[in-house]
């Protein structure tokens, strides 16, 4: 199996929405997002027979050995991403999975190859709240379907190494470098 790092988001949202419309179709093999201080990555990574050449410009390999030296990133539920101003939203094939017929806010966009998708969000709950979290018991209820917005960002405080042990972010990014410190060895 191949381990592939995907290119890395810029201010352009047209190759963005490009780069998540692509792992759309491919979100079932995404094994998670890590932060790789050796390259200075932090995205997600994919877990992957072959290259699929429709994705071949948007991802390169990566050595096994580099992602198991590297942490992942895990979500603790505080229900931040899902319960305020989400902003989250579903590409067509993604929308289909959950039923069209919910949608407040349709949008079409324009992505870096001239293509034109249609983006339905989810945010049309009280305060932006996604309409699929619950917050009373403070998770997603399609977590399975979850659009690949939701699986490929994540606020990066909590991580995880090989090991399991546990660690939270104790800096802002500086030229790509985070710091975690190790606050319990098991998780
Ligand atoms: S789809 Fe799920 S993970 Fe994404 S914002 Fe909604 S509740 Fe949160």
């Amino acid at each position: 199996m191949t381990y592939l790092i995907v290119r890395e988001p810029t201010d352009d949202e047209k190759l963005n929405m490009y780069i998540l419309y692509k792992l759309s179709t491919y979100k079932d093999s995404i094994v998670g997002v890590y932060y790789i201080e050796e390259l200075g990555y932090y995205g997600p990574i994919l877990k992957l027979r072959d290259i699929p050449r429709e994705l071949k410009d948007i991802v390169r390999p990566v050595d096994v050995n580099i992602v198991r030296r590297s942490l992942k990133m895990i979500c603790m539920r505080c229900g931040w991403c899902c319960e305020r101003e989400s902003g989250a939203f579903m590409f067509e094939n993604e929308a289909e999975r959950v039923g069209l017929s919910r949608w407040s806010r349709i949008r079409t966009v324009k992505l870096i190859n001239g293509d034109k998708v249609r983006v339905y969000y989810v945010d049309a709950g009280p305060n932006g709240r996604c309409i699929f979290y619950d917050p009373k018991r403070k998770l997603c209820t399609i977590h399975k379907a979850k659009p690949v917005i939701c699986v490929v960002t994540y606020c990066a405080r909590y991580a995880v190494d090989s090991e399991g042990n546990l660690y939270r972010r104790v800096s802002r990014s500086v030229r790509g470098v985070v710091h975690f410190k190790k606050v319990q060895t098991t998780y």
